[in-house]
């Protein structure tokens, strides 16, 4: 069931999404090589609580962190660990949120570590349009069909994989509330967009193909398929007559 909040309730939500845009910035501007994941997670926790909130992930189906660390190849899910040591070359995505009065927020962005190759800074730039090509498309008597298509389209133009295993989702008192929302679809198919719903739409985007193996032992991190390098950027956003009002945002 899809749930429809109110503009009070999506202005409770705008303070969760508040306090997860700037955790994830700040988090972001710590990444370089050297830094281990965990010591990132910590940094994240610290502030999610200095904020007022409470870590969205910490706990989770019992994740053990307040970020998702997912380095190169992993996709997401990667679990903080002091044995992972940025190197300069390397990918990180970042997806964190935190929970204000029982509101969710959630966001995710990939960051380079130092100087990257340049297929990789595509894979950066592209996943990131794609996410915005996503939003532009998530618009009141729309549907759901719409934004995979956009976010597919722009994808695939680059000859990028798009991620079929994981996808976005609705957010609100959980973080994650019906609806799926896919980052490929038919265009004009699927559930019409109201407003009051809010979404977290979230392209997964590989730079070979869109299969993904795992997980494994760990129980989380997911990894592509052939091992090629794999970018993730997200927004939490309210859709509303004038179009989509994003939510994390500071
Ligand atoms: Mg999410």
């Amino acid at each position: 069931m899809i749930h429809i909040k109110t503009p009070e309730q999506i202005e409770a939500m705008r303070v969760a999404g508040r306090i997860s845009a700037k955790v994830l910035r700040k988090t972001g501007e710590l990444v370089r090589p050297g830094i281990t994941t965990l010591e990132l997670d910590r940094f994240a926790e610290n502030l999610i609580r200095l904020e007022g909130a409470r870590p969205a992930f910490l706990g989770y189906g019992g994740f053990k962190g307040s970020i998702c660390a997912s380095i190169n190849d992993q996709i997401v899910h990667g679990v903080p660990s002091n044995e992972v040591v940025l190197t300069e070359g390397d990918i990180i995505s970042i997806d964190t949120g935190g929970v204000m009065e029982g509101w969710y927020g959630d966001n995710a962005a990939t960051f380079a570590v130092g100087e990257i190759d340049a297929q990789t800074a595509k894979l950066l730039e592209v996943t990131e349009q794609a996410l915005w090509a996503g939003i532009e498309a998530a618009l009141v008597g729309a549907r759901l069909g719409d934004i995979g298509h956009a976010v597919q389209s722009v994808a695939e133009a680059a000859g990028f994989g798009v991620v079929r295993e994981y996808v976005g989702h609705g957010i609100g008192r959980e973080m994650h509330e019906d609806p799926i929302v896919p980052n490929f679809g038919r265009k004009g198919s699927g559930a019409k967009l109201k407003a009051g719903m809010v979404l977290a739409i979230e392209p997964m985007i590989n730079a070979g193909s869109y299969k993904t193996k795992g997980p494994f032992d760990d129980g989380w991190i997911v990894y592509t398929a052939d091992g090629s390098r794999s970018a993730h950027f997200e927004k939490t956003l309210a859709l509303t007559a004038d179009g989509p009002d994003i939510l994390t945002r500071e």
